[in-house]
């Protein structure tokens, strides 16, 4: 008999048959993982063709920028040499390779950096090799805690939201996990696990307030908790920019995303990608819980004027043809714009440093 649901979705059907509702922690990492049919094993979903664009992917500038300003961290980390460069989730590598343009400027950093990337998707890598072309040494992992330790710069675009979520939803006997399960209509539907998650309130950041039917959510603090740590050991600072809030509180972000619109979460599985808010708050606690400095979170759009953008983007127009000053114009204005679907609000940058480091560039008061 043929198999009525595609491969993923049958599979996630025989383990919530099996093992009853599954966990949306667990639902996320298969879609998103899974290592034979995981949305970031199998698909390139980037550019106008794919699924969503991201700050490298609109512009040039993006990466230069993030390229000098690891450069004056290095300087002011004492010029270390070797330093590494480590990249969380590079995508198709064009930060990095834009970065490391601008870091032409400056032979020195250039030459001492060794590139750290660390990349689940076996597309993805490919993609980074042959873009980076091997200009710089170059080493691929599957996780941050593979990588050497040293002094070391992290950097991480649009990364912490790709991280699988658990949701608990307040009902009147406390919090339950939010689960996936089959309905009678034999759908795939968000439920509640049957008996409340013991002492969860104490989890629950001090002061926050919530009402029956709310959600909340919160990551496996691992990769904030390693990023904290190496920056503390490696005297070391790193770049964390992505979109969510500055204060823990709840709220369902889950989200839903194939070909540049919102979809179904519960829909074409492994086939659109799934995110949710990053939590700054819990981001921040938890590196410095391991000893790093936590500096904002800072709009991007601010952060990106404070490094220059607008003298990089006249730069880049005084020699565009017409054509181009338009794109240019409306690359910056995506980047650090406050309205509408612009990302110069939504998104935020936050920095962490060893202690002894200082406040970061674009960060300083
Ligand atoms: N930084 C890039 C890509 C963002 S998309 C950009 O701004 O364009 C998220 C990236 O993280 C992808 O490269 C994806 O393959 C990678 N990724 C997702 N989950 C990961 C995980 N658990 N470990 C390592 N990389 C992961």
């Amino acid at each position: 008999m043929s198999e009525p649901f595609p491969p993923l979705e049958a599979e996630i059907r025989r383990r919530i048959a099996a093992a009853g509702a599954m966990p949306v922690m667990q639902y996320m990492t298969l879609c998103l993982t899974h290592p034979t049919y995981g949305y970031y094993v199998t698909v390139d979903p980037f550019g106008a063709a794919g699924d969503f664009t991201t700050a490298p992917e609109i512009s040039q500038m993006f990466g230069e920028l993030i390229g000098l300003w690891a450069g004056s961290v290095w300087r002011q980390m004492g010029s270390p040499t070797p330093i590494n460069l480590i990249e969380l989730g590079p995508g198709r590598g064009s930060m990095m390779q834009d970065a490391l343009r601008a870091a032409n400027v400056m032979p020195e950093f250039r030459s001492a950096i060794v590139l750290h990337m660390v990349e689940v998707s076996p597309i993805l890598e490919k993609r980074q090799r042959e873009f980076l072309g091997g200009s710089v040494p170059t080493h691929w992992y599957q996780a941050l805690e593979e990588v050497p330790e040293g002094p070391s710069i992290i950097l991480a675009n649009e990364f912490f939201d790709a991280l699988p979520v658990h949701q608990a939803v307040m009902c009147a006997d406390g919090w339950h996990e939010r689960v996936v399960k089959i309905d009678e209509n034999d759908k795939l539907r968000f439920g509640i696990a049957r008996d409340p998650i013991p002492l969860f309130e104490q989890l629950l950041p001090r002061g926050m307030r919530s009402q029956i039917g709310e959600i909340f959510e919160w990551r496996a603090d691992q990769i904030a908790l390693e990023l904290g740590r190496r920056v503390k050991h490696g005297e070391g600072a790193a770049l964390v920019i992505d979109y969510g809030h500055i204060k823990s509180a709840p709220g369902d972000t889950l989200q839903a995303v194939g070909k540049h619109q919102y979809a179904d979460p519960l829909l074409a599985l492994g086939q659109v990608d799934l995110t949710a808010h990053v939590d700054f708050q819990a981001l921040g606690d938890a590196a410095e819980s391991m000893g790093a400095r936590a500096f904002g979170p800072l709009d991007q759009g601010e952060f990106l004027h404070r490094l220059g953008i607008e003298t990089r983007a006249n730069a880049l127009k005084s020699t565009a043809p017409p054509s181009k000053v338009i794109e240019i114009e409306q690359a910056l204005q995506r980047l650090t714009g406050t309205t509408g679907r612009n990302m110069g609000h939504l998104f935020k940058a936050m920095g962490f440093a060893h202690p002894r480091l200082g406040p970061l560039p674009g960060f300083d008061p």
